[in-house]
């Protein structure tokens, strides 16, 4: 694992040696942290740059920026947009979006509107498998809904042991109560986040489950990065993104996706981060190095 940051993850030494987390989630979509409590947690860690990149909302990023400078760190605005190609999920990376464009906000009250529609549709799964379940909707509108809320309610019911036996037994893909979110295809993901003025990322390609579908895409649609430190990827494999990126010239970035799930690696921030030099290129274009 020469190009990430294991020998600081083995040997705890962490310290302000340059280190970077680009992707991970609050409690404005499926986090359980609030963007203040990441924020603190980063400095703690080590971390001199941060992203919080919460699903399908743009709520976070002036709290997170505001947390962020106040623990003396870096910040670049975030966003993680979900789009479905081929019956697979494509998640995709906004960075250094501007979180007043009303282009994006408008298409993203459309699709947190949908999560909640298909978060009833999931309920209604599940209640006829005889779990009943009570997930009330996010108070601020601005907040998005996913799986994972259902999951921890599961857990806090009694009904699964942990949040991955949920996904595993009901709401993951293939399974009784799985509903897929409305489709938003690749296409416009990667349009909307150059409409907010912002670079737009390949989330964790291993997670899409088809390299060939990853390759075909960043082939056809106008990316600008791939995300090839992130933990669903082997050092093989992170390898081989990098190979991609550097062949198509794109910029290279990387994040623990952190979402604080018990029994989901990783659950703390800061077990997971990445060596500055390994994202160069990417921190320039916000003026950082
Ligand atoms: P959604 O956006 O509602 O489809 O939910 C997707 C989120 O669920 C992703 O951000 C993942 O982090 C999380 N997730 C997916 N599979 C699992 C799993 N097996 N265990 C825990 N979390 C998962
Ligand atoms: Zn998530
Ligand atoms: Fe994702
Ligand atoms: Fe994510």
């Amino acid at each position: 694992m020469a190009d990430n940051e294991e020998t600081d993850q083995e040997h705890g030494e962490t310290g302000l040696t340059g280190l970077a987390d680009l992707h991970m989630h609050s409690t404005y979509s499926d986090g359980i942290y609030t963007p203040e409590e990441l924020a603190s947690a980063a400095a703690a860690a080590g971390i001199r740059v941060l992203s919080v990149t919460d699903h399908d909302t743009l709520k976070s990023i002036p709290y997170a920026a505001g947390a962020a400078a106040a623990c003396g760190l870096r910040y670049i605005p975030g966003v993680e947009l979900s789009a479905r190609q081929g019956g697979r999920q494509v998640h995709i990376l906004g960075y250094g979006i501007r979180p007043d464009c009303a282009f994006l906000a408008k298409r993203l009250v459309e699709v947190r509107n949908a999560r909640l529609i298909r978060l009833q549709e999931i309920l209604d799964k599940l209640h006829k498998l005889g779990i009943d379940l009570a997930v009330p909707p996010p108070k601020d509108g601005e907040r998005a809904v996913g799986r994972p809320h259902v999951a921890r309610a599961m857990v806090a019911a009694g009904y699964v042991s942990d949040v991955e036996e949920a996904f595993a037994r009901y709401i993951g893909e293939g399974r009784p109560a799985y509903v897929p979110q409305p489709k938003m295809t690749p296409a416009e993901g990667v349009e909307l986040i150059h409409e907010a003025g912002g670079i737009a990322v390949q989330a964790h390609p291993e997670e899409v489950g088809s390299p060939e579908l990853v390759l075909e895409l960043l082939d056809e649609l106008p990316y600008d990065g791939i995300e090839v430190y992130h933990p669903s990827a082997s050092p093989e494999r992170q390898a081989f993104w990098k190979g991609e990126a550097e062949k198509r010239h794109f910029l290279i970035t990387g994040g623990s996706d952190l979402h604080g799930t018990t029994g989901r690696f990783p659950e703390r921030l800061g077990q997971w981060k990445v060596p500055l030099q390994n994202i160069t290129a990417f921190l320039a274009c916000f003026g950082i190095l």
